[in-house]
């Protein structure tokens, strides 16, 4: 359902055991309408007990979709990514309401989900195991990848529709039941995907939605029969649940934060550099884990020139309501991400970086409450700066100079974060060196956001990621499963009696 604009305060529900079901904790937490600048929702904070009773449906639903063929489990997921594409529009525009994306941008986060559920309903042969012949005298082995029951994922505001997809998508083409704990700040959208799974043919309790913050959170943490947590946040945050999961004897996959960098070579074509960065920096409001944050031009020509380029670009951007043809990018989240924001702003003047454009105080007619910070470029930023050691995830570039192409790479590895980064450059040599060598998991070349495609695995290095399995792509399955290895024999009669000796491979 999408809820119409109004004065109006509704209140969303969890989904659990194939239904909407009213919180009963009696805490909730406010949804924004940031374009607004006020409330327009309400969600129930699930209780410890209401996270039992979702993971209670969860395993009573799990033994009958893990005994649904793989292919048939795969075709289910199918008709769900027939579903939403159905529903395209009303999904997106619900996201845009609550998150204040653009619509445009908000079609993609729902495309780039179910992207990786297509991907996933190949189940069939990512799920095949190995066989090994005659290992020894009649003895054959072979493994095979199981589901591990119930599982969970922790989303964040950003994607709401595309990292939970992410998430369950391998997850329940695997076999397992997954319970999400989406973003407390915009779960209309992960509620709707739940009601679509249930459409589509999963059964009940196998996709469930439990609303909330910390206290669920940690409820299925510390709750035994679920076996897996992915997360998907800020690094503090991912640091907590990665070492809680291990504590309770669990496997984590962990994402967290990023400060990813573009390097432009004095070869770039600088107007093609300029216009991925303008779109990597400021779309989305800055409110992406792969947006460019920093920009390294290499030598003191290249840097005047890029500013000049982005000063230009910058000239030219409209920040407006999400849901209007013509905004490049919408409000920020929260009025807390504003005033965060903004603050950054404030400390980088006070540290001495250059304040080429300021994106504070910026207006939308018609919208004076809106959460608005408009395009912000900071030019001779350096290392020591808090605009470029924290993450601010806004519309914030920072412009980072180095003296060569070795500062330059130098000044990506040691970064603490290592989520994804970028080199613009006509030189295939430097282009291949800089994807050898630097110290980050995605690495793009004359491409700014360099997001991998399903079917590749998506995961940033250091402080943007925790475990050693990646989302989507192979990593996905391995996560979401457990190997067996069986090994056998069918005796022809002889018997040996008893061995004392450890077997030999050969
Ligand atoms: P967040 O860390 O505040 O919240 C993420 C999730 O954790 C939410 O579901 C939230 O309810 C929960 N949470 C928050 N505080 C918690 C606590 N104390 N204990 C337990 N759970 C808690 O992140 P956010 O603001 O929603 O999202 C933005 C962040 O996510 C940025 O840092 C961004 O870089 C990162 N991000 C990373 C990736 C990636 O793949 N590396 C992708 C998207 C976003």
């Amino acid at each position: 359902m999408v809820h119409e604009s109004s004065a109006t305060v509704y209140e969303l529900a969890h989904y659990v055991g194939g239904q909407r079901v009213d919180g009963t904790s009696g805490r909730f937490g406010d949804i924004y309408d940031p374009c607004a600048g006020r409330v327009q929702g309400r969600v129930p904070f699930a209780s410890a007990e209401e996270v039992h009773n979702a993971v209670s449906a969860a395993e009573k639903g799990q033994a009958e979709w893990a005994a649904i063929n793989p292919q048939r489990r795969g075709r289910i997921l199918l008709k769900f990514v027939d579903l939403v594409n159905e529903h395209l529009d009303e999904i997106a525009t619900l996201l845009s309401r609550e998150h204040g994306k653009t619509l445009a941008d908000a079609r993609s986060d729902v495309q780039r989900g179910i992207e990786v559920v297509e991907f996933a309903a190949g189940a069939p042969h990512l799920l095949k195991g190995e066989f090994s012949d005659s290992v020894g005298t009649g003895l054959d082995v072979h493994s095979l990848r199981q589901p591990l029951g119930v599982v969970a994922g922790i989303s964040p505001f950003n994607f709401p529709a595309m990292i939970p997809l992410w998430q369950c998508g391998p997850a329940l083409a695997a076999g397992n039941a997954f319970v999400l704990k989406p973003s407390e700040r915009d779960p209309s959208v992960p509620l709707r995907l739940a009601e679509l799974f249930t459409e589509a043919g999963v059964p009940d309790g196998v996709f469930s939605v439990v609303n909330g913050d910390k206290e669920a959170v940690d409820a299925l943490l510390e709750d035994p029969r679920v076996k897996a947590i992915g997360f998907v946040g800020s690094t503090p945050i991912a640091q907590y649940i990665y070492a809680t999961a291990a504590a309770h004897g669990k496997r984590a996959q962990c994402f967290g934060g990023a400060k990813n960098h573009m390097v432009i070579m004095p070869d770039a074509d600088l107007d093609m550099a300029a216009d991925a960065l303008i779109g990597a920096a400021y779309g989305s409001a800055g409110e992406r884990c792969m947006a460019i944050s920093v920009a390294v031009p290499v030598g003191e020509e290249t840097g005047d020139r890029l500013i000049a380029a982005l000063q230009d670009r910058i000239k030219g951007l409209t920040v407006g309501p999400s849901l209007e043809k013509g905004s490049d990018f919408g409000p920020v989240v929260t009025p807390a991400a504003k005033e965060r924001i903004e603050g950054y702003i404030a400390a980088g003047v006070e540290e001495g970086a250059t304040l080429v454009t300021d994106g504070r105080g910026a207006k939308v007619e018609g919208y004076d409450g809106g959460f608005w910070v408009g395009p912000t470029l900071f030019d001779r930023v350096t290392p020591e700066m808090s605009i470029y050691q924290h993450e601010i995830f806004g519309p914030v570039l920072s412009v980072v100079r180095a003296e060569d192409y070795e500062e330059a790479l130098r000044l990506c590895s040691e970064n603490p974060y290592g989520n994804g980064v970028a080199i613009f450059t006509r030189d295939g040599d430097s282009a291949r060196d800089f994807a050898s060598r630097v110290e980050v998991g995605m690495v793009g070349v004359n491409v700014p956001i360099p997001v991998p495609i399903a079917y590749y695995t998506f995961g940033g290095w250091k402080a943007s990621g925790f475990g050693d399995l990646n989302q989507h792509g192979p990593d996905a399955f391995r996560f979401y499963t457990k190997t067996k290895t069986v090994t056998s024999r069918w005796p022809s009669g002889i018997r040996q009696g008893a061995h004392f000796v450890m077997p030999e491979g050969s």
